[in-house]
């Protein structure tokens, strides 16, 4: 008898973006724990790791910046949050707010 081995891997899903912007880390309504860095090379800038703050959400965020242009920076989301954005304080309602009127594309 042949046991048959199953290894699906089950992939997350992927969102990547550039955007051009002065800050790392866009505010993109969630909340977020830094957990890692590492150097990238060519560029005086980190990677940066980033794990979603909320109980049971898996989803990660990874930060970088464009070697070829530091001014741009690259997010790239793994997974998907089964709860909608953190609103707990009235100062992050009204950034999320604007947010919604730039260009924030996936
Ligand atoms: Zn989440």
């Amino acid at each position: 008898m042949k046991k048959i081995k199953s290894r699906r891997k089950v992939r997350e899903p992927r969102f990547c973006f550039k955007t051009l912007s002065e800050v790392d880390v866009l505010d993109d309504g969630y909340k977020w724990r830094k957990y890692g860095q590492k150097v990238v090379k060519n560029t005086q800038h980190p990677r940066s790791y980033y794990r979603c703050t909320q109980d049971n959400c898996r989803v990660k965020k990874r930060v970088e910046r464009l070697a070829e242009d530091p001014r741009m920076v690259i997010t790239t989301y793994e997974g998907r949050h089964a709860h909608s954005p953190s609103h707990d304080t009235e100062e992050s309602q009204a950034a999320s707010n604007a947010q919604l009127n730039s260009d924030f594309f996936w």
